[in-house]
């Protein structure tokens, strides 16, 4: 089956700007942003969205809040502050088929839903 456009990115088969790369882990600027930072960060195995999640992913998902906050903090918005959302399924508005986190900074984020 043909790789999905995050798994393109990790293989640096499209471009993206990456900001953080280790391992497990890969975080990149969304193309679109919907604040002044909009950086997501995914883990670099395929895991089509938060429902697919097993057991042994339990480790890595932690990890990704870690590298959040690193990132934050190299991003200078530690302090002031930032959002992590995570969409998932049909309802939940998610598009892109590769579990990823969106992490939102930059300025107040407005209305919150909850
Ligand atoms: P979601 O709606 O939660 O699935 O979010 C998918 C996100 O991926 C959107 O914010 C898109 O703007 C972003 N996106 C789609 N293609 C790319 C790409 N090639 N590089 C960076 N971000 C992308
Ligand atoms: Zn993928």
């Amino acid at each position: 089956m043909e790789d999905c456009i995050f798994c393109k990115i990790i293989k640096r088969e499209i471009p993206a700007n990456i900001v953080y790369e280790d391992n497990e882990i890969i975080a990149f600027k969304d193309i679109q942003p919907a604040a002044p930072i909009h950086i997501l960060v995914i883990p670099k195995k395929h895991i089509p969205s938060l429902v697919e999640l097993t057991k042994e992913d339990e480790v890595i998902v932690g990890k990704i809040y870690t590298i959040i906050n690193k990132i934050a903090e190299e991003q200078g918005v530690k302090e002031k502050g930032y959002r992590v959302i995570v969409n998932c399924g049909k309802d939940g508005g998610q598009e892109v088929g590769h579990l990823h986190f969106h992490l939102l900074a930059g300025k107040p984020l407005g209305e919150k839903i909850v």
